[in-house]
């Protein structure tokens, strides 16, 4: 008898996802995931008109909690940087999987947040990346709990703070550096539409470089160090780098400012710079280039005006994110492509700047996927998301979850 149950169990264990899909259980979540697609949607469209700017998601996070306890999470709480944390718990506390999306947007406070809707199409700041994201994570706690599906390990809820922009993975730091600090066996972040699975983590250095000098009249005091003109030269060093194509590895000068007027030599200039890589031998041998580009700048410049009001240069990191993979060949990259096919889905494996660039970092199995349907114009006003066969971005996310949380 104890033979057979230890049998039993191996053999649940080893269950693949086109196994799954036959179990009565999952196949039920599986309906009415489908069937209540609708009422996912009109979560995405109330989440979404709560407006969660970056570094100001606690109203868009406070609805989440009450959602999650709602829905029967276990233990939900708000942590240090705001992220919301709730536990389904399984028959054992491990493996346990985190499955995320993101409260914040890209949009300042004070941005119109209404949802509008034309036909299957959703416009408004957010309702793809990451409305979509929250919305598919609390249809699969839903479709869980109504097929009564039971899992060997624990899913682990999470929304999460700081994915945008300057809040540099501030949620994912915390989340894995204190709040479920090595309690994190498997990782998974839903983050906009479609169907892909990222398991190259982009990393990059955001940096914001300050230029000062005296400063002076543009007539009166020619022959002092011009510290736009230094600027200019460090821009130029910036262009000319040589970066490989593979492994990919970028650079861009986004944003530039400075000076006072015309006729004066400024006493200031800065500008944003956006390094990247895929490899983080490559990106930090591209951000050991660009520190000497600057020194080098400004070393330049004053010698060109014999050091008469000299120019200095700091560059202040303005943001990280690592540079991180989940190999190909690993169960959980495995796990998410035949999940992909046991839902007829023809998916290949692609590279992103998300939130599981922090678990990649820390050698944890990470993947992010999209939450279905089809998205647009992310990060812009304009933004759309139509809902058309969007349930099926539902299912993959339930597929997913019963088939890693074991
Ligand atoms: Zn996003």
């Amino acid at each position: 008898m104890k033979f057979f149950l230890i049998l039993c169990s191996a053999v649940c264990l080893a269950q693949t996802p086109a196994e799954l899909l036959n179990s009565p259980t999952v196949k039920a979540a599986l309906d009415f995931a489908r069937r209540h697609e609708p009422d996912a949607i009109e979560q995405q469209i109330r989440l979404c008109e709560i407006p969660a700017p970056p570094f100001k998601e606690e109203q868009r996070g406070r609805e989440v909690k009450r959602l999650f306890e709602e829905l029967g999470l276990q233990n939900a709480f708000i942590d240090k940087a705001g992220n919301v944390v709730g536990t389904r718990p399984g028959k054992s506390r491990t493996p346990n999987l985190v499955l995320s999306a993101h409260l914040d947007t890209v949009f300042p406070e004070g941005t119109d947040v209404k949802v509008t809707r034309n036909g299957s199409v959703l416009k408004g700041p957010g309702i793809a990346d990451d409305c979509r994201g929250l919305a598919v994570l609390l249809a699969t706690i839903r479709a869980l709990n109504e097929a009564k599906v039971e899992t060997p390990g624990t899913i682990t809820f999470v929304a999460d703070v700081g994915e945008e922009g300057l809040g540099d993975l501030r949620g994912m730091k915390q989340l894995f550096g204190e709040t479920l600090k090595r309690r994190i066996d498997k990782f998974v972040s839903i983050d906009g539409t479609g169907s892909a699975i990222v398991n190259t983590g982009v990393g990059s250095l955001r940096y914001r470089v300050t230029f000062k000098g005296p400063g002076g009249h543009s007539y009166g005091a020619f022959g002092m160090a011009n510290p736009i003109q230094a600027m200019g030269r460090a821009i130029a060093k910036i262009d000319a780098f040589d970066v490989p194509a593979s492994p990919k590895t970028t650079f861009n000068v986004g944003r530039v400012g400075g000076g006072t007027s015309v006729n004066a030599i400024p006493f200031e200039a800065w500008m944003e710079v956006d390094l990247r890589s895929v490899d983080p031998v490559a990106l930090k041998a591209l951000d050991t280039k660009f520190q000497a580009a600057v020194a080098e700048s400004v070393e330049e410049e004053n010698r060109r005006w014999n050091n008469h009001g000299a120019v200095r240069a700091s560059a202040e990191l303005a943001g990280i994110r690592p540079a991180g993979q989940t190999p190909s060949g690993s169960a959980i990259v495995q796990t998410a492509l035949a999940v992909a096919r046991a839902l007829q889905w023809n998916e290949s494996l692609r590279e992103g700047s998300t939130d599981s660039n922090v678990p990649m970092d820390l050698g944890i199995p990470a993947i992010t996927i999209g939450g279905g349907g089809t998205g647009a114009g992310a990060h812009s006003l304009d933004e759309t998301f139509d809902t058309t066969e969007s349930w099926r971005g539902t299912q993959r996310a339930i597929l997913l979850a019963v088939s890693l949380a074991r």
